[in-house]
């Protein structure tokens, strides 16, 4: 596939384009400052800023190019007319880590038989956005006003706990991103199974998988 990367130069960006690139897609790479010239690539994903990415995502539905969203800390509800007016599928991911899927997964399965949770997530202490787009996707899924707790470090990269406490025990459930190749085989699968999706707003990776 020919892939737009918005945010090539990024600390995800730089791990991805290599990867996407050995992987048989034709990169181009759009940073900061480039104009978003997409026209004639099958797909455009997006890993820059809260503040950016919106724009670019409409600029890129505007040129007729399905997009693959991780930016977190943005809402692109308001994108879902324009991806359904252009017959695009637009699928935003709070996190590409199969194992971060996962985790959710399993939290919202625990938190039937031990409803009282709570979240603590722990990332990095340049990123923007408190909490992080998966602690807030967890929450949702498990429904009820479940606290998050951001702890925001050097030394760590993306790490989340969901504690679920019953009377006499504690069932934690964590998931550890140790290097950003964790995000690699999550934003291929979205890219494969992307023109396979409705037009429209999709959110989260279990839609592909
Ligand atoms: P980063 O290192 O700050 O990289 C962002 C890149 O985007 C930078 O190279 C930045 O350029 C560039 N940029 C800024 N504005 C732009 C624009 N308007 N158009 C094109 N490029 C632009 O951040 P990161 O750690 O790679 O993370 C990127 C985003 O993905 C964050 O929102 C993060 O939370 C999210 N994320 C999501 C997942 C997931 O699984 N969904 C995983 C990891 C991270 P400058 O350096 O010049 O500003």
């Amino acid at each position: 596939m020919k892939v737009a990367l918005l945010g090539y130069r990024g600390r995800v960006g730089s791990v991805l384009a290599p990867a996407l690139e050995q992987a048989g897609h034709e990169v181009t790479g759009i940073g900061r400052g480039d104009p978003v010239e997409v026209e004639g690539v099958d797909a455009a994903v997006d890993f820059t800023r809260p503040d950016a990415v919106e724009a670019n995502v409409a600029a890129c539905l505007e040129q007729g190019v399905a997009c693959v969203v991780g930016t977190s800390g943005a809402d692109l509800s308001g994108l879902d007319a324009a991806a359904r007016e252009r017959s695009l599928p637009l699928l935003v991911v709070p996190n590409f880590a199969i194992g971060a899927v996962l985790m959710m997964r399993f939290a919202e399965e625990a938190a039937r038989h031990l409803p009282s949770a709570e979240i603590v997530e722990l990332h990095h202490e340049t990123k923007l956005d408190a909490p992080s787009g998966t602690a807030k996707a967890t929450a949702e899924r498990l429904g009820g006003d479940v606290p998050i707790h951001s702890v925001r470090l050097p030394g760590v990269v993306a790490h989340q706990e969901v504690l679920l406490g019953g009377p006499g025990q504690l069932l934690t459930i964590r998931h550890d991103t140790l290097s950003r190749e964790a995000f690699v085989p999550g934003v291929l699968l979205a890219l494969g199974k992307l023109s396979a999706l409705p037009p429209g707003l999709t959110v989260g990776l279990e839609a592909v998988l």
